[in-house]
């Protein structure tokens, strides 16, 4: 049987951490204020929820945050223009922007916007850079997170084989890169999307597995090699009637099954989607922090 990964006690004992940094710099720094700003395009629930979550989080911990609420209407420039301006607000020192944007927007031009030392997405290409060459300064959230668990529980990473399914700009790629680190991490990694083939005959050489697909029941037990770590970041709203919501939220892995094959899993909810936010936090305090050189 699996040991099931508790990404929520881990989450909330990083959230301290960082809630208790923050009191304690406040008290010796009264300039020492960090801000968060989301941004928010149009009405996606899904969006406005992450966006509330991370609003009530942030104050939590003691930080000043900010949510926008922008119409769907909104213009490309329009949209620059208010990036820009809290690019450029000396009371923010973290803006994230949540994703997806609506069509008809060029969400690149959108990220490129952001002032890098605020992107504490990590999405801004001058971070994506600076990861990609092992120096990184924002780590997108999710990615930190994924590699937080593994170290909180104890995992061993290096000379493991990671396998991640999924390689999106916010989790498989960065994932890849951060796992594959000569720093804390040194993995050998392979990553699947949708024009794998054979895919089972891969994520079933994985050490740990990491499922980024966005599809519910995507990894089956049959995917997964016999004590292998599984990680599932993919977070599905499915439809159930006897929730007040309507819905409930399930991952990439068939759970029940596969918790019977690998040494160790993540549930979902409680598992990644926890580490995001407190990540998301960790990064904005990292700003704070830089701006005032301390
Ligand atoms: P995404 O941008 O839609 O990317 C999905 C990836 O899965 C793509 O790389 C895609 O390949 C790949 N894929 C799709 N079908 C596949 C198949 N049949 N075989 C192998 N690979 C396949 O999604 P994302 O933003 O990375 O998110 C992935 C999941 O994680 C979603 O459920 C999302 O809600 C969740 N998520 C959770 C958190 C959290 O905080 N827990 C944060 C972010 C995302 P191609 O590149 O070839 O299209």
């Amino acid at each position: 049987m699996s040991i099931v990964l508790n990404g929520k006690a881990i989450a909330d004992e990083l959230t301290e951490s960082v809630a208790l940094e923050i009191n304690v710099i406040k008290k010796t720094n009264v300039r020492f204020s960090p801000g968060l700003a989301a941004v928010l395009v149009g009405g996606d629930a899904a969006s406005k929820v992450y966006v509330r979550n991370k609003k009530r989080s942030a104050i939590s911990v003691g930080m000043e945050a900010l949510d926008y609420y922008l119409p769907e209407s909104i213009t490309q420039n329009e949209l620059e223009d208010y990036v820009v301006k809290l690019s450029e607000d000396a009371s923010v020192d973290g803006i994230l922007v949540q994703l997806p944007l609506p069509g008809h927007i060029d969400q690149e031009k959108v990220i490129d916007s952001i002032n890098p030392a605020k992107d504490v997405d990590g999405l801004h290409p001058y971070n994506v850079g600076l990861l990609v060459k092992g120096q990184p300064r924002f780590v997108p959230a999710t990615p930190a997170g994924v590699q937080h668990i593994l170290v909180k529980s104890g995992i061993e990473v290096s000379g493991k084989h990671v396998v991640i399914c999924g390689r999106s700009e916010i989790v498989g790629k960065p994932l890849g890169l951060l796992m594959q680190r000569n720093k804390g991490a040194n993995a050998t990694v392979t990553i699947c999307h949708s024009k794998t083939k054979n895919i089972q005959d891969i994520t079933s050489q994985a050490d740990i597995l990491i499922a980024a697909v966005g599809q519910q029941n995507f990894i089956k037990a049959g995917m997964v090699k016999q004590g292998a770590v599984v990680i599932d970041v993919g977070t599905n709203r499915i439809n159930d009637s006897s929730r007040k919501s309507g819905y409930r939220l399930v991952g990439d892995v068939d759970f029940e099954n596969v918790k019977n094959v690998s040494s160790a899993i993540t549930p979902v909810p409680g598992g990644v989607g926890p580490m995001t936010i407190a990540m998301l936090l960790k990064n904005t305090l990292e700003s704070a922090k830089r701006k005032l050189n301390l």
